[in-house]
């Protein structure tokens, strides 16, 4: 059952338990007056009389006109009960079927009851024994009142009364009615408006009457929440898109050594291996593509990781240390094309750190420093402290980066101009920046064509020291 009908029918419930308990209440008390205005009359009526009869007057002698008009009729009675005078003719017969002139002749103290004494009975009595003033006789006065006239206007009154406790019931349910669906309205437009929504439309927002009510309230919460699906929609479309890209990327550049692979090995089934000298060619290149396609294999495996999180093993460490053994590893890979150098700092700067992680970033900026560093120039280490933050940084006199390229760089598969020679896939510096994120640092560039550029890869001030995971680095 809709609230709204609920509502109404609690009201309902409850407004008409008010109206009834009102109506009994009115009744009784109406009821109640009526007939003890018929009794005071009745008893004033007796009281008045026996004082005229008590002083030896007669019934004629007392207002029978008021008593008339007051509808009140009075019987009076001698001891044994026969009637003496009466303002109307009521036939009454003395010890007839009514005692309560009898009970108040036994008591001597006045009596009231109900009998049957006019013809519009029953009849409210009230007996009142006087003795007369010098002879002493017993007389008893009956005054008496039909009830019939408070019957009447009781009836008429509780007619009204029906009548009124029904409109009024009616009324209040049509009022709780119209009232509830008046308040449940802009629940009704804010179900309109949720089910035009689509699933595309979650930039839609809900209609907010007033903000200050309950619904408005409400509405407020779940426009809220729409924004918050809005933005996770967009953050899950934007990873999705990455991950295709970057499937469709890995693909491409397998694929690259691949062909060039399987052209080799079909050249070597069908002829090379005639040519001894072919054949070592042949050889060769295969060795050398699959190579490439095991440090691209390796570098996807090590962003893959990356992403999934995989947790640090950090520990203290001299990055002085580090940068000393990654510069080593390239002097060597450089075989005397270019100079490299490391100017070890003053004393130790211990960092927490994964060592083989930094150890692989660092590889990764020198290799790269390597590359595009033509015949003849310099490539220098520095480690050290900056505003307490422990950096390693590489600086090279090689071909520069063009200022709109930097932002670029550190995309996966992005490679400034292939054109440049020497590249690889475009990861290594994405899995240097990984490799800094993971710690809570970062990677930052300057670089100039023609002139060099220092990459440099910056620690937080304090990491906690001990295993860790990237989630509770980050
Ligand atoms: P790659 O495998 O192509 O070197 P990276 O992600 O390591 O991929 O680098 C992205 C691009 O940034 C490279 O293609 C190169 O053009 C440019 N780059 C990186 N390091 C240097 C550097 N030291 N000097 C000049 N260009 C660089």
């Amino acid at each position: 059952m809709p609230i709204r009908w609920r509502l109404t029918l609690f009201n309902a419930l409850a407004i008409g338990v008010i109206l009834l308990v009102l109506g009994i209440g009115l009744y009784v008390l109406v009821r109640d007056t009526l007939l003890s205005n018929t009794e005071n009359t009745v008893r004033q009526a007796a009281v008045s009389v026996a004082k005229t009869i008590r002083s030896g007057g007669t019934l004629e002698e007392s207002n029978r006109e008021r008593l008339t008009l007051e509808g009140v009729f009075v019987v009076v009675r001698d001891g044994q009960g026969k009637v003496v005078g009466e303002t109307l003719r009521l036939g009454v017969q003395g010890g007839s079927r009514d005692g309560v002139w009898k009970q108040a002749a036994r008591s001597g103290k006045p009596a009231s009851g109900t009998a049957n004494l006019s013809n519009q009975a029953p009849d409210y009595v009230y007996a009142v024994p006087v003795r007369l003033k010098g002879s002493g006789a017993l007389r008893i006065v009956e005054a008496g009142k039909p009830y019939q006239g408070a019957q009447e206007t009781l009836e008429d009154f509780s007619a009204v009364l029906a009548a009124g406790i029904g409109a009024a019931f009616l009324l209040s349910i049509a009022g709780a009615y119209i009232l509830a669906r008046a308040a449940l309205k802009p629940v009704d437009r804010v179900v309109v408006a949720a089910r035009e929504m689509g699933e595309g439309d979650l930039a839609k927002r809900l209609p907010v009457a007033n903000p200050k009510d309950e619904i408005g309230r409400l509405t407020t919460t779940i426009n809220a929440l729409l924004a918050r699906l809005e933005a996770a929609f967009a953050r899950r479309e934007e990873a999705l898109a990455r991950q295709r890209r970057f499937a469709a990327d890995a693909s491409h550049e397998l694929r690259t050594p691949l062909t060039s692979i399987s052209g080799y090995a079909r050249m070597l089934d069908e002829w090379a291996l005639k040519d001894p000298e072919t054949a070592r060619e042949a050889v060769r290149a295969i060795r050398e593509e699959s190579g490439r396609m095991r440090s691209l294999v390796e570098s996807l495996l090590a962003l893959t990781r990356g992403d999934e999180g995989a947790p640090l093993n950090l520990g203290r460490h001299d990055l002085a240390s580090i940068a000393s053994e990654a510069t080593d590893a390239a002097r060597a890979s450089a075989q005397g094309k270019v100079e490299v150098e490391f100017r070890p700092p003053q004393g130790p700067v211990e960092a927490n750190c994964d060592r083989e992680r930094i150890l692989q970033a660092a590889s990764i900026l020198l290799d790269n420093a390597v590359k595009y560093t033509p015949e003849g120039g310099r490539i220098s280490v520095e480690v050290g402290r900056r505003g307490g933050s422990p950096f390693l940084s590489v600086t090279d006199t090689g071909i520069g980066i063009p200022e709109d390229e930097l932002p670029m760089i550190f995309e996966r598969f992005h490679r400034v101009d292939p054109s440049r020679g020497a590249g690889g896939a475009g990861l290594g510096l994405s899995i240097a920046r990984q490799i800094a994120e993971t710690h809570g640092g970062t990677i930052e560039v300057e670089s100039r064509v023609g002139e060099g550029s220092t990459f440099t890869l910056l620690l937080p001030e304090d990491l906690p020291s001990g295993g860790g995971t990237r989630a509770d680095l980050l």
